[in-house]
């Protein structure tokens, strides 16, 4: 069964429609790119799969439930059992170390922190970050910082990453390193990851990608 399926997704912010019908279906532990310029509706879909924006019309399956029917409680709840996130900046809490900021979702699902930081220690070691563990994000560089927030987004064991623009800020070796971790990560542990980029070094990574387009989005099933 697919994981997340998106059926006839409309919205609009005022007047100006970010999605005008998109569909999508998302399987187990694949990485699909989500491609298209700017403005076309990527982020806004991205934001509807995960929970984050309302649809004004359609509907987002995530294991056979549809997002809009949770309370707020649940949808909130699923996002911190089920998803990670990775955003282009910002992501990391400043006044954190790196370990600190990569055991935060361990912390809030109730993990002690002694066995907390054990295990963002290990994710640190996965994403070849483990000598900055001890600084704050101020301290690291672009790469590091998001090797960090990749290690942040997989340590509760997600079954789906979304990741918007990750390598948005990076040069294309540190892009590159950051997607290769990142994939090779999904594929072990099984999350799907859904990545929305315009960069087609990035998109390659990819198992699958999907085409948005003036709010709709068409998928290029693609040999890889
Ligand atoms: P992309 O990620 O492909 O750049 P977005 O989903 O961010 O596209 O945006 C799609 C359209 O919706 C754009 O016209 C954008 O300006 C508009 N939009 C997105 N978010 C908002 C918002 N919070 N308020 C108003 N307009 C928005
Ligand atoms: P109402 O019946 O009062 O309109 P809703 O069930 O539409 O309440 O929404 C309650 C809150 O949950 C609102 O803040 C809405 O934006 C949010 N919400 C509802 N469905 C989703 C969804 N699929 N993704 C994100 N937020 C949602």
């Amino acid at each position: 069964d697919p994981l997340l399926v998106a059926t006839g997704l409309h919205k609009s912010y005022g007047h100006t429609p970010a999605l005008d019908g998109a569909d999508l279906t998302i399987r187990s532990g694949e990485v699909v790119a989500v491609m298209g310029p700017s403005g076309s509706g990527k982020s806004t879909l991205l934001h509807c799969l995960a929970g984050i924006v309302r649809p004004d019309s359609g509907e987002v399956r995530y294991r056979g439930e549809e997002l809009s029917a949770m309370s707020d409680g649940e949808r909130s709840a699923l996002r911190r059992s089920d998803f990670g996130f990775v955003f282009q900046f910002g992501q990391l809490v400043p006044e954190l170390t790196c370990l600190e900021n990569v055991a935060i979702p361990l912390r809030l699902n109730g993990t002690r922190r002694r066995a907390a930081e054990a295990e963002a220690v290990k994710w640190l070691e996965r994403l070849e970050v483990a000598d900055v563990a001890g600084q704050r994000p101020g301290e690291v560089s672009g790469g590091q910082g998001q090797r960090v927030a990749v290690a942040r987004a997989l340590v509760s064991g997600p079954r789906v990453i979304f990741a918007d623009e990750p390598t948005g800020a990076l040069d294309s070796l540190n892009g590159e390193r950051v997607m290769r971790l990142l994939t090779e990560a999904a594929h072990d542990t099984g999350a799907a990851v859904v990545l929305v980029t315009h960069e087609p070094r990035v998109a390659a990574y990819s198992d699958r990608e999907i085409v948005v387009r003036d709010g709709k989005s068409r998928d290029m099933e693609r040999v890889s």
